[in-house]
């Protein structure tokens, strides 16, 4: 399964102020935002294009336009604070939602909400900041397959290696983008060094 750790310098500039506790829910909004745009970039590189005829004031060309539906789905809370900066690029897209809640004592994700659209055919972008033990996203992306998408990438802020190997096992065809593969999961499943709670951190509630 292919694992993309964008490695720009904004882009681990961005997370690195993401990761520092003294930095206040509006900064952190914002710096989601701005790094889920790079993310988002490299997760489209590949996207498919169809050559459309113009006229600059100079000549007439044909031209690449994106020839793609996509679909995007934050996963509820946290994949809130990283659709902005995808609606923006693509303002065409589907969203779709998928809710889950973590139990905080087990650690597994129950899922309260759904609101999807027809995903067959599609080029389908799931949204989860912090892939940590994988669940939510297993979960997830169990409900998108079923449905045949032409193809389906994770883009994440930060995965732990126990979560990529999850759903490396799982989903073989899945592409991970994320801006850091980090060290592990301690004992009450939040990944180290990690930021925290991203949806805690996003909405201030602390
Ligand atoms: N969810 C978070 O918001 N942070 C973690 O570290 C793990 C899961």
């Amino acid at each position: 399964m292919p694992l993309t750790v964008v490695q720009h310098p904004l882009a681990q500039h961005y997370l690195t102020h993401l990761r520092d506790e003294t930095t206040k829910p509006a900064l952190f909004r914002t710096l989601a935002r701005k790094l889920t745009t790079l993310l988002a970039i490299e997760a489209t590189r590949t996207l498919q294009t169809v050559s459309h005829p113009i006229r600059t004031p100079l000549k007439s060309i044909d031209s690449p336009v994106l020839d793609q539906g996509i679909v995007i789905v934050p996963i509820l809370r946290a994949g809130l604070g990283m659709v902005d900066a995808i609606t923006d690029l693509f303002p065409e897209v589907s969203v779709g939602y998928i809710g889950m809640a973590r139990d905080e004592e087990t650690a597994i994700a129950n899922s309260y909400y759904r609101k999807l659209p027809s995903v067959e055919g599609r080029e389908v972008l799931l949204i989860d900041p912090m892939l940590a033990t994988g669940g939510s996203a297993e979960a997830a992306l169990e409900d998108i397959y079923s449905q045949n998408p032409a193809r389906v990438q994770l883009i994440c802020i930060v995965a732990a290696p126990e979560g990529v190997s999850r759903l490396e096992k799982a989903f073989p065809s899945l592409n991970i983008i994320t801006a850091a593969l980090d060290d592990e999961l301690n004992d009450r499943k939040y990944i180290v060094p990690g930021l925290g709670d991203f949806g805690d951190r996003l909405y201030g509630t602390f």
